[in-house]
């Protein structure tokens, strides 16, 4: 006989609480986070998502991550830093950097003198170390704090301070105002502060004299951003650092992406050194981008200039906090990140884990096949380089399966296919991916 409401079968909240797996679980979260998780549970059971009797193994299941909103995704998009997905995944080491540092450290302690010490000097060090150009080092929040910082700093002059009455300039051409993504535009970023901008050139074009001319005695610093996420073809003109720097106020430099080195990969993608020896007075960038570290903004350069920012009380807003300090250090110190790994990934390889995949799932879904796919590099970074590789091509309906999963897969929608690109995920979750597709596929059934 047909149950006529299953919803009546829905078990009480105390009910499932006096549940002998979740007496461990409020221990470790509270009560609150597991009741939520029921109430949630409960409601699932209500719109027919769940049965009723799958109640209590749905909240040991919601709640065996942990109380988080966030959650843990595979990123099968072949997008090696996916800004809605956190940019750039933390290597091994940088992750137990993270977790020795969640209690007390000696982020800022000098454990032989038992006295202050500066903050982070392990972090800056470590940067020092791989960028042997710069002669002074400071990380902050992210890349656009370090900006902000460096030119509202450097316009204060060396008053040291914002005056509002007298706010200082900086120099920018045209061709370098970008829009760095959901809205957020680095002039309005650098004017907020009351710093003026003084633009030169035209979209296309600027010369040195365009820059000469706009030099006045209230310029704090020239600035020259790197157009990260765009590229302009054809009639175009733009004037290096080095001739920029024969001009007398100090250069700041926007690389945008953090790399610390020139790359063979990405050529066209401007570095930290190379712009500190062409004369930059200092260089900003992101540490989550191809550097491949938690979210920091790096700032590299003369030791002058880097202690007019520290002193600047602006500094103390945009400080980065201890555990992203743990995890540059050991970013910095470590073997190779995964982003390096997933930009250098082996197109022979990627093929033959998604052949795997293929044949594991065949049997199941109709149409699934192999195809041809080019990764890229996100973030804002390289927007013309395209990286080689393979992707299970699936019909696009399973795209949402597979993000509601049990572990949410995220692919990439193309021409009417939902792709899974192995790029980015780790060899170990390939079974993942498998199990992911499987269930998905018994929900289309
Ligand atoms: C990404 C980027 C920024 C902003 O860096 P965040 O770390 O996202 O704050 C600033 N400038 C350029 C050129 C960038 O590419």
């Amino acid at each position: 006989m047909p149950d006529p409401d299953p919803r009546r079968r829905i078990p009480r909240t105390d009910a499932i609480l006096a549940d002998a797996r979740l007496a461990a679980v409020i221990d470790e979260l509270g009560s609150g986070a597991v009741k939520r998780a029921v109430v949630a549970a409960q409601a699932r059971a209500r719109t027919g998502e769940i049965a009723p009797e799958r109640v209590a193994d749905a909240v040991v299941a919601d709640l065996s991550a942990g109380p988080r909103a966030l959650r843990a995704v595979l990123n099968a998009t072949g997008v090696v830093l996916h800004t809605n997905l956190g940019r750039a995944a933390m290597s091994d080491a940088a992750v137990l950097a993270v977790q020795a540092a969640a209690g007390y450290v000696d982020v800022e302690f000098d454990l032989a003198t038992g006295r202050r010490s500066g903050r982070g000097q392990g972090a800056v060090a470590a940067l020092l170390e791989r960028v042997p150009e710069a002669e002074a080092a400071m990380i902050v929040n992210n890349g656009a704090a370090a900006l902000l910082l460096a030119t509202t700093a450097l316009a204060a002059g060396d008053r040291g301070s914002v005056d509002a009455a007298a706010p200082g300039s900086v120099v920018i051409s045209r061709g370098e105002m970008v829009e760095i993504g959901d809205g957020f535009r680095l002039p309005d970023l650098i004017e907020s502060t009351g710093v003026r901008i003084r633009e030169v050139g035209t979209t296309n074009r600027v010369v040195l004299a365009d820059y000469r001319a706009a030099i006045g005695p209230d310029t704090g610093c020239l600035v020259k951003i790197h157009p990260s996420n765009f590229r302009i073809e054809g009639f175009t003109r733009s004037v290096p650092v080095a001739e920029l720097a024969t001009l007398g106020p100090p250069v700041v430099v926007d690389v945008g992406s953090g790399l610390l080195g020139a790359s063979a990969l990405l050529p066209d993608e401007p570095d930290v050194g190379s712009a500190l020896r062409s004369g930059a007075g200092l260089v900003t960038g992101s540490g989550d981008k191809l550097l491949g570290g938690p979210q920091t903004g790096l700032i590299l350069g003369r030791r002058d200039l880097v202690e007019r920012l520290r002193r600047h009380p602006m500094a103390r807003a945009v400080r980065v906090d201890k555990l992203a300090l743990a995890a540059i250090e050991a970013t910095l110190r470590g073997p190779a990140t995964p982003t390096e790994r997933f930009l250098h990934a082996d197109p022979g390889e990627l093929r033959e884990r998604c052949a795997a995949v293929l044949g594991a799932i065949e049997a199941d879904v109709v149409g699934a096949e192999l195809v041809p796919s080019d990764g890229a590099v996100g973030g804002g970074a390289a927007p013309g380089v395209r990286l080689p590789g393979w992707a299970v091509s699936l019909p696009e309906r399973y795209a949402v399966a597979l993000r509601r999963g049990a572990t949410p897969i995220v692919g990439r929608i193309e021409h009417g296919r939902c792709l899974l690109d192995l790029r980015c995920v780790p060899g170990a979750d390939d079974r993942r991916i498998v199990a992911g597709i499987l269930d998905a596929a018994r929900a289309d059934l």
